[in-house]
């Protein structure tokens, strides 16, 4: 006979952990399952091992998803500060490392300690290291079955995230049964990935290893932050920040001088009439980057034999460079994903399917994505506290 909980929870990642505990804290019985053998592996590697668990600017504008409005409940009701408590608790130390980013001072692991100690205190039911074979539903009643057995519960929770690094165990197995189950899914694509160029900009990929400051534009997203050029193409945060944002075929637009005033570049020439493009890009920027620039942007000789005219034209070009990737690193380099389960198929409040009462998908799963920089996590935490307290 199958062994019966109130829920059962798939995924026992930063969503479905979150979610588990919850909900056994309520009282209720949980199954939390993973086909991973220990819980939470991206937790793990997240934020370079420590972990960058929230940011203290979350605010729905920092998400991306095909209704913009849907975050705001969730968000609302579990706040950064609320995970700051949850882990002073603990003693977890932490620390503001930039534009409002909270990292663990020692290490990611113990933000895993922490969620599988709530989940003890939770009575929750591990069930790690066996595959999912089967899930169906009938009669109100959700049953999965693993190679350990099968399970029966009014409730699953769909926490099994999106197929960004499938070596850590990533799958797109949120959107077949979401499939499985009629729910709508917008079409998922990598996102905080890094971009390939192609052959024309090879002069930049020859740049390996260098990185500047830089506003970086693609959609709508628009992003002051370091780009990194790599021998594949374009990364750094600006760039796996706008990647989000990037279709294919679309071009990415660089601002190599955000903060420069207007005539720049005509009154360099005033001041510094005997210098080249070149060396005066180098006071700015790295030297391989502005022989590259000074190269595309063919200049040759000093600035004081340069037309006004063309010197504007070339402050344009530097304030709009224009690159069109060829396609990203995929999902086997990809952050996260954006898309996934339609927000139009839940509620909100607690995240359950509209279409079918019980079913719960959270986190990553769901087509709500942050930006870089703790963003997804604090979705991960809100929308399992969402779930966990509907349950
Ligand atoms: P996950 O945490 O991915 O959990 C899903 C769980 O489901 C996993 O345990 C997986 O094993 C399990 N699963 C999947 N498929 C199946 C299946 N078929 N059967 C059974 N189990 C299955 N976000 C931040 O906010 N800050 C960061 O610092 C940060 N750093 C990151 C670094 C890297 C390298 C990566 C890849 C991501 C990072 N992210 C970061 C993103 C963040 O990790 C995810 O957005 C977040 O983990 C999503 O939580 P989730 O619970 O929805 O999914």
């Amino acid at each position: 006979p199958p062994q019966l909980f109130d829920v059962i929870v798939l995924g026992a990642g930063a969503a479905g952990m979150m979610c588990a505990a919850v909900a056994g804290q309520r009282g209720r019985r949980v199954l939390l399952l993973d086909h991973n053998d220990e819980p939470g592996r991206k937790i793990l590697i997240s934020g370079g091992g420590r972990c960058n668990f929230t940011n203290v600017h979350t605010a729905p504008d920092r998400f991306i998803s095909a209704n913009p409005h849907f975050a705001k409940s969730a968000l609302s009701r579990y706040t950064p500060q609320d995970f700051i408590d949850l882990i002073a608790g603990y003693g977890i130390a932490w620390h503001e490392k930039t534009l409002g980013q909270l990292f663990c001072d020692e290490s990611a692991r113990a933000i895993v300690a922490m969620l599988v100690n709530e989940c003890e205190m939770g009575s929750v039911t591990p069930g790690f290291g066996q595959p999912i074979r089967d899930v169906s539903h009938a009669d109100g009643r959700f049953r999965v079955t693993t190679g350990a057995g099968v399970a029966e519960a009014p409730a699953l929770v769909v926490a099994t995230g999106g197929p960004s690094i499938p070596k850590l165990g990533a799958t797109g197995f949120a959107y077949d049964l979401a499939k499985y189950f009629g729910l709508k899914l917008v079409e998922p694509r990598p996102a905080l990935v890094p971009l390939t160029l192609g052959p024309d900009d090879a002069l930049f990929r020859d740049l390996a290893g260098v990185s500047a400051p830089v506003r970086a534009k693609a959609g709508k997203g628009v992003f002051d932050e370091a780009a990194l050029f790599t021998h594949r193409g374009l990364s750094g945060p600006a760039i796996l920040q706008v990647s989000s944002y990037w279709r294919h075929g679309e071009q990415v637009a660089i601002d190599f001088f955000p903060q420069a005033q207007s005539g720049w570049l005509t009154e360099a020439k005033r001041e510094h009439p005997r210098a080249t493009m070149r060396s005066l890009l180098a006071r700015q920027m790295p030297d391989r980057l502005a022989e590259a620039l000074a190269e595309k942007l063919a200049l040759a000789g000093e600035l004081a034999n340069q037309k006004d005219a063309a010197l504007a034209e070339a402050e344009r070009r530097l304030s709009d460079w224009r690159f069109r990737p060829t396609g990203t690193e995929a999902f086997a380099k990809a952050e996260v994903t954006v898309g996934g389960i339609s927000t139009a198929e839940l509620s909100s409040q607690t995240m359950e399917a509209k279409k079918l009462p019980g079913l719960y998908p959270i986190g990553e799963a769901v087509d709500v994505t942050g930006w870089l920089g703790g963003y997804n996590f604090q979705w991960a935490w809100a929308s399992a506290q969402a779930a966990g307290r509907a349950l």
